[in-house]
């Protein structure tokens, strides 16, 4: 009889309560590569090198506590029913999460065994997205407000290590390269071997972080905790407490917490709309007009409007973009470009390194007004106007885009400029802002369901 400590986005020992939670003294640590999720991927898709990575760092994490951590490569159901011929599974102990996929798998598992699940990737249980009629917040504030006297508790709940015998099975090592993927290069990404480290070094930004966040065109002053957040490296309670403990050495923590919120945020809205996955949280019913050509021109940041050729170029190549950036791009394909939110929301889901379904899915959805939170319908994002405000000396968007290098930087944000010259050094932009944002507003008008 052993309990099966299931790691799934939570790739860490500290505070994890599969760690402290089993009922059995024999446990058996596993991890499952899912080719459910791994055949939908690319064969050098970057996170699949970051999970690897830090599955590996697990392991040995394990091992230094006395236990080990077994690897599989298959569909989870056909990977317990392969451990249960060798050794009796009294239960599964895993930390949930929200997509329909995983639901959906796990409630298969759950008709086989026996799935205790925890909450881990995020702070909040279910409960405490509710207002006091017990339906669900719709909007960031008022939710903001209701939560945030329970964050400080709720990050309390540390889960310390319990002592138990590994099960006695084959914990030899895995190569990534024999699933048939490739080693990607994430030496990038920010404190992949110390996460704990990333926050420590974060210090000095907290302060400046609500003024200078914004600021696409120096140093980000972001922290990148996206990713550690996703995979569970770094686990949001312990992150929380660490907050916490800045702000009472007299560091300004709280707009950064507030940020932490609006992930939380998404997620009970998930939790509570789980059709806003594929549909439109509210009714609205858009044409799109779904053009094949400009959603590629869009996808290899080849549209002519600089600022949205630079963040998608950095997406494509780094896996990273910029809240603003993700801002503007997503407004840009949705109401400029009138594409679905949809394709939209799958093209980051392929590419970005911390893609977390509720906070992508929830923000596709604000960005093209469909979705709960939103400025109003017709108040349209302008490219141009965000690159004055946010990139004015045209930085980021020349490190992006060569063929930009030899322009005045004030000409990257002059529409009539790039229309009538724009093909002589590159291309003229695919849509006119004014025609194309008007076309939108006209869009959503007719498609309110009244
Ligand atoms: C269209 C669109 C899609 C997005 N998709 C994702 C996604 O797939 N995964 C994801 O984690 N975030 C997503 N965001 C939110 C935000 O852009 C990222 O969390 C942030 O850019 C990550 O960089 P960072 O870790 O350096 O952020 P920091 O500014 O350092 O913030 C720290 C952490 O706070 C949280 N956070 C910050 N801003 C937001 C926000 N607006 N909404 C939710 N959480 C936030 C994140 O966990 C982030 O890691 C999306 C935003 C937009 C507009």
């Amino acid at each position: 009889m052993a309990s099966v400590l299931w790691f799934r986005r939570d790739l860490r020992i500290n505070d994890n309560p599969l760690l402290s939670e089993f009922r059995q003294d024999i446990v058996l640590p596993v991890f499952i590569f899912d080719t459910q999720i791994l055949n939908k991927l690319s064969k050098d898709d970057k996170r699949v090198s970051f999970i690897f990575y830090s599955v590996m760092k697990l392991k040995n994490d394990l091992k230094a506590i006395g236990l080990d951590l077994a690897i599989f490569y298959g569909e989870p159901l056909e990977v317990f029913e392969k451990i249960s011929s060798i050794c009796h599974i009294d239960e599964i102990l895993a930390c949930g999460d929200n997509d329909f996929y995983a639901k959906s798998r796990d409630e298969k598992i759950s008709q086989s065994y026996k799935l205790i699940s925890f909450n881990d990737a995020f702070l909040l249980p279910a409960s405490y997205g509710l207002k006091k009629d017990g339906t669900p917040y719709r909007v960031f504030t008022p939710f903001y407000k209701s939560v945030l006297p329970f964050v400080e508790i709720l990050s309390q709940n540390q889960y310390k290590i319990k002592s138990a015998k590994l099960v006695d099975f084959d914990y030899k090592s895995i190569q990534l390269e024999s699933f048939g993927f490739e080693k990607a290069d994430i030496s990038h990404i920010p404190y992949i071997d110390k996460p704990m480290e990333l926050l420590n070094d974060f210090k000095p930004y907290f302060d400046m972080y609500k003024d200078l966040r914004d600021d696409i065109s120096k140093k980000p002053y972001t922290s990148g905790l996206g990713i550690h957040l996703r995979f569970g490296t770094i686990g949001i309670r312990e992150c929380i407490r660490e907050l916490i403990l800045y702000q009472k050495e007299g560091i300004d923590t709280s707009e950064f917490i507030r940020e932490l919120i609006w992930r939380e945020f998404w997620n009970m809205l998930l939790i509570h709309f789980p059709k806003s996955e594929f549909d439109n949280f509210y009714a609205v019913d858009i044409k799109w007009e779904n053009d094949k050509d400009k959603f590629h021109s869009w996808c290899e940041g080849k549209t002519g409007v600089p600022i949205i050729d630079a963040a998608m170029r950095e997406l494509n190549a780094t896996g990273f973009m910029h809240n603003r950036l993700r801002m503007i791009v997503s407004s840009f394909l949705t109401k400029d470009l009138l594409i679905d939110w949809r394709w939209g929301e799958r093209y980051f889901a392929m590419k970005l390194l911390d893609y977390e379904a509720s906070s992508n899915i929830g923000s596709w959805q604000w960005a093209s007004s469909t979705g709960a939170d939103g400025v109003p319908y017709f108040r349209v994002f302008n490219p141009y106007l965000q690159t004055k405000k946010f990139d004015k000396d045209g930085v980021y968007i020349k490190r992006w885009v060569s063929e930009y290098k030899d322009i005045p930087s004030g000409k990257l944000y002059d529409e009539n400029y790039l229309l009538m010259y724009g093909d002589s050094f590159y291309k003229k932009p695919i849509v006119v802002h004014k025609v194309a944002s008007e076309r939108f507003v006209r869009a959503y008008k007719d498609g309110m369901i009244k």
